[in-house]
């Protein structure tokens, strides 16, 4: 059995920057973070080791929160950050420029008066931050919730991590529906989202099965899986080595493996040794 790695993949520099950024912050005992800094569990226990706190993103209120708070590399709205200012909090934002973008990109069209449709997952703590300074907007998840919008002028972004495919057919949809309209779109895939899906792609063309390496609630590990599924590749998602299953790769020659934004170095170096150790376990 083969493992071939995607040539690129894991942490992204967002993620990478905010980590460091929190790691090394003084006085941790008094620092909260404002829902999960990355969807990955490992991290997580680690910065609770140091005595950071968090909230969960569902549970922000800021009678919970301690005096130095930490906005997450997939951003709030300026509404939620003067909020928190008025509470009292001291700010330290790891806000990914890639997102800060997306926040700016937003208001200017809604400062010329265009409509604004977001492309992503409605429940996604970034989408959320970036309609939160919004008065007028929809957020497109599927083709089902494509509407007329009653509006001249639209303007149309997306969640950084959205899958390309999936960006297209749904800014196609958009625009059929709202055909005549004045019509603008920014692609706002970040690059290194985009660059570990293109990897996978060409990672599916050579090999039997994917194991993808990352957060059970991460997005953009979940879309690497996906991309999987769709090429009706067998793809498996963990969190870290343990959870391999020698059963899985049976009568399999060549696996793949990858790793969402959020994935440490080495437990992606973990899994890679552990599947090739499996090597001798699997039955062919
Ligand atoms: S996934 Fe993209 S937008 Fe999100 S933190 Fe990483 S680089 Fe920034």
């Amino acid at each position: 059995m083969r493992v071939l790695r995607a040539q690129a993949m894991g942490m992204c520099f967002g993620v990478k920057d905010a980590l460091e950024k929190v790691m090394g912050l003084p006085q941790p005992n008094e620092v909260t973070v404002y829902g999960q800094l990355v969807h990955n569990g490992e991290v997580t226990r680690r910065l609770e080791e140091k005595g950071i706190s968090m909230v969960e993103e569902s549970d922000r209120s800021p009678s919970i929160l301690k005096s130095r708070v930490v906005l997450t590399a997939h951003g709030v709205s300026d509404r939620e950050r003067l909020a928190l200012r008025n509470e009292g909090k001291t700010l330290i934002d790891t806000t990914c420029p890639l997102v800060r973008r997306v926040h700016e990109l937003a208001k200017d069209f809604a400062k010329r008066g265009y409509f604004v449709v977001i492309i992503g997952r409605k429940d996604h703590v970034e989408v959320k931050g970036l309609t939160g300074d919004l008065e007028k907007f929809a957020v497109v998840e599927n083709p089902e919730d494509v509407r007329i919008y009653e509006a001249d002028r639209i303007g149309i972004l997306c969640q950084t991590t959205t899958p390309p495919a999936l960006l297209d057919r749904l800014f196609q949809k958009i625009a059929r529906r709202n055909f005549g309209k004045e019509i603008r779109f920014v692609d706002t895939i970040c690059r290194p989202t985009r660059e570990r899906q293109e990897a996978v792609e060409e990672l599916l063309a050579r090999v039997d099965a994917l194991v993808v390496v990352g957060g059970k609630n991460s997005n953009n590990t979940r879309q690497l899986s996906l991309l999987a599924q769709s090429r009706h590749v067998p793809s498996f998602q963990v969190e870290k080595e343990g959870e391999l299953n020698p059963d899985w790769f049976k009568g399999f020659e060549t696996i793949g493996l990858t790793a969402g934004t959020s994935t440490l170095d080495e437990t992606i170096e973990a899994v890679y040794q552990a599947l090739v150790s499996l090597e001798a376990a699997v039955i062919k």
